[in-house]
């Protein structure tokens, strides 16, 4: 069980294994949790003080940055994630966090204020343009309202991390054109990560 572990230059961090979505397009969905090389599975979540350490131990400033990714959602463990975050920084490390962007509606809460210092870009999953495909593609307990409340998630983070972006996996069908419109007018670059079939694609590169 791995919850750091390098991939291409860059140190992820996994906090958790846990999601709010349940990603058609995610291999961990079809029982695939190995990430070059690293089985993600992991039951027990690390403290902030065993994140940090498992980060330290592979020497981040090998890595051109570090990042919280999964295979999990990072932002439901925020405190850790914070933490973390802000004493990697303070190394002079930087630090992207890779998020659903539910963690507002979770807390009930706009919790966007708490990224400010602890991480220096923010990519937030969009997954489609519309709430309808949204929930066909990533179904949760929400619903459609998930995919209003990433949005609102964009625009609050843009307040306080330095860059923001949205991210869609491009998976057969979906609407790219209406995804590029929701992003720009939402004020931030779409990164479209390619899509792989699930059952015998790249797990790292299919992440939310
Ligand atoms: S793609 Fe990301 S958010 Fe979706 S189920 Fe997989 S790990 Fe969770």
């Amino acid at each position: 069980m791995a919850i750091a572990y390098p991939y291409d230059g860059v140190l992820y961090l996994a906090a958790t294994k846990r999601c709010t979505l349940a990603c058609t397009f995610c291999p961990k969905q079809h029982g695939r949790w190995i990430v070059a090389g690293n089985d993600l599975r992991n039951d027990a979540e690390p403290s902030a003080d065993e994140l940090f350490a498992a980060a330290e131990a592979l020497h981040p400033e090998r890595f051109r940055e570090v990042a919280f990714v999964g295979l999990g959602e990072p932002t439901m463990r925020l405190p850790v994630v914070v933490e973390v975050g802000r004493r990697l920084r303070a190394h002079g490390h930087r630090v992207r966090l890779v998020t659903d962007g539910l963690a507002s509606l979770r807390a009930g809460h706009d919790v966007a204020p708490e990224l400010a210092g602890s991480v220096d870009e923010v990519i937030v999953s969009l997954n489609a343009a519309d709430p309808a495909t949204y929930v066909k593609l990533c179904p949760n307990r929400y619903g459609e309202a998930a995919h209003a409340a990433a949005c609102d998630f964009i625009r609050a983070a843009r307040k306080h991390v330095e860059r923001v972006e949205a991210s869609v996996v491009a998976v057969p069908g979906l609407d790219l054109a209406a995804c590029r419109r929701l992003a720009h007018e939402l004020g931030v670059p779409l990164r479209e990560r390619p899509w792989f079939d699930p059952l015998v694609g790249e797990p790292h590169e299919a992440r939310a």
